[in-house]
């Protein structure tokens, strides 16, 4: 009796010290999975996803509820459990979406010099306010250069201004001194006019830099005709949205002057401050009255969850988290007689790479100790609006999910050599992916263009923002010596040629196997975090983890 007890001590000692020591590694299991990503898979899921058929896969729409309707068949065909109460797989999510009335917007300065009305689309435009049908304000004009206040990083543009019941004027963007992910982040509207908000304004005026590449005014206004969408409460209140902001007015700032004829400042200087990263702020010794006029429609639309229960008793209740969303822009301006957006790269592309994720852990001999979600997820183009119900409302409790991989037009024009991981600079996460990168040769480079944001552009970051440490995987431009093109010059001109346009079909010249490539580092990254036993941690002192991160 006692020498069983001892013995029966000992083995409970041996399981407790071999569950603790467990070090993820690639294994039979992983490589033999791997073996079966098959790239012609991705290949017919993109071909129906992006076809013209579904109409560019617009929430709300038919296209969409086929889109839908497809993965949820793809989810159910392999055998993934209903993520929603264990019943469906279908998470609903309401939207609202508000389109100005131009016709009830106004903006006009009040200056010593007399008054001026300025014009719609030519000097501004307004956005959406989805809180109230009307809305409007009347109040001084204070300039607070890129409107950031980021103390450790030593800027502070609100030091020496008082805002309170003013109207904030600043350029959009942060200075290039600012680490990439940092950047991205004190450039992201929400956290500008979070700011604004918190320090009392009341309304606010943004212009891009001059010369700034990226948008042209032409298509800044084109753009805003589409309106804003955001997700809505129970109550149907929109979400995200900063109800002490009366106004919120994008000004084209080739006119920017309008705003200066008050004070003895020129353009040249403030720009050149502005790149210099010199905080500025000052009076613009103007009143200005502006005003909004909203028109709001609901649209019904959902997320897709699956889920393939982990094997470990007590870790198959953490998550690991994939997300890639599956809305596009639906029909929009012709561009060469063409008016389907059909989002084959984004995001056609993404829910693909998810699907064949999925199938690869669902082909393995034996599952993985922590369980995975798939979510497949609705209106990203209008603001990581799935993703973020999703990260608020998850179907899973929030201190479960340990990890999120997000998928998004990751770029597979050619065979994947290396990968950019937005995100792994960040947390522990950055081990397993260089484990997984080695075991499937592939290189880790940098960030290649900063003032593209994409670290606040996509679905990682609802999961970033909810203290989740996150990885978004983009190929790197190495490619095969007889490929001739230069894929750094090329994967730009796309962005500015092809991005968001009806001309993002299938015709493109896909290399499959690149996206086959994309489909093994995301599962074996996503492998090891499942299988190792201790969750993911933000780095010690990181910025991200510090600003949203709850352990
Ligand atoms: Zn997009």
């Amino acid at each position: 009796m006692t020498k069983l007890f001892v013995a029966s001590v000992v083995i409970a000692m041996i399981q407790l010290t071999t569950s603790t020591i467990i070090v993820a590694q690639v294994d039979a299991v992983a490589i033999a999975a791997m073996d079966d990503v098959n790239p012609n898979h991705i290949k017919a899921d993109m071909n129906y996803l992006a076809d013209d058929l579904l109409e560019g896969r617009e929430p709300g729409t038919r296209g969409f509820a086929l889109a839908s309707k497809y993965v949820e068949s793809a989810f159910m065909s392999m055998g993934l459990l209903p993520g929603v109460n264990g019943a469906s797989y279908r998470q609903p999510v309401s939207l609202v979406k508000g389109t100005v009335d131009q016709a009830g917007c106004g903006v006009t300065i009040v200056g010593k010099k007399g008054k001026s009305d300025l014009q719609y689309d030519v000097d501004f435009i307004v956005l959406p306010n989805l809180l109230h049908p009307v809305s409007e304000v009347s109040a001084p004009l204070v300039f607070v250069g890129f409107g950031i206040h980021a103390p450790e990083l030593g800027y502070d543009d609100y030091k020496k201004i008082d805002v309170k019941d003013k109207i904030v004027v600043y350029f959009n963007q942060a200075p290039e001194s600012f680490p990439s992910n940092e950047r991205a982040y004190y450039s992201s509207p929400a956290t500008k006019y979070g700011e604004a908000a918190a320090r009392g304004a009341i309304g606010v005026i943004s212009m891009q830099l001059p010369g700034d590449q990226r948008i042209s005014w032409d298509a800044a206004v084109r753009r805003s005709k589409q309106g804003i969408t955001r997700w809505a409460n129970d109550a149907g209140v929109a979400q995200n949205t900063f109800e002490s902001l009366k106004v919120i007015t994008v000004f084209n700032p080739e006119h920017a002057e309008k705003l200066l004829a008050n004070t003895a400042r020129n353009m040249d200087e403030i720009v050149g401050h502005l790149k210099r990263a010199t905080p500025q702020s000052f009076d613009l010794n103007v009143n200005a009255k502006m005003k909004v006029k909203t028109t709001k429609t609901a649209v019904a639309s959902s997320n897709l969850i699956g889920i393939i229960p982990g094997s470990d008793p007590v870790l198959k209740d953490e998550y690991v988290i994939y997300a890639a969303h599956l809305d596009h822009f639906g029909f929009g301006v012709p561009v060469d007689g063409d008016s389907i957006y059909n989002g084959a790269h984004d995001n056609a592309s993404g829910t693909s790479i998810l699907l064949e994720i999925a199938r690869t852990f669902k082909g393995m001999a034996s599952p993985t100790r922590r369980s995975i979600i798939f979510a497949v997820v609705t209106g990203e183009e209008s603001g990581l609006l799935g993703s973020d119900l999703f990260a608020n409302n998850p179907t899973v409790s929030r201190d479960a999910m340990v990890a999120n991989f997000s998928i998004d037009m990751p770029f597979f024009f050619h065979p994947v050599l290396d990968i950019v991981p937005y995100g792994a600079q960040h947390s522990s996460l950055a081990k397993p992916l260089g484990v997984a990168a080695k075991h499937l040769n592939l290189g880790i480079g940098p960030d290649p263009f900063p003032e593209q944001v994409v670290f606040i552009r996509s679905d990682h970051y609802s999961f970033i923002k909810k203290g989740i440490p996150a990885l978004f995987i983009k190929s790197g431009f190495g490619t095969v010596a007889d490929d001739k093109v230069d894929r750094s010059v090329a994967d730009v001109a796309w962005r500015r040629t092809t991005y968001h346009t009806p001309q993002d079909d299938m015709t493109q010249a896909f290399n499959f196997d690149g996206a086959a490539t994309h489909v093994k580092i995301n599962f074996l990254t996503g492998y090891l975090v499942a299988n190792e036993t201790a969750r993911p941690t933000w780095n010690r002192g990181d910025f991200f983890g510090g600003m949203f991160g709850s352990k």
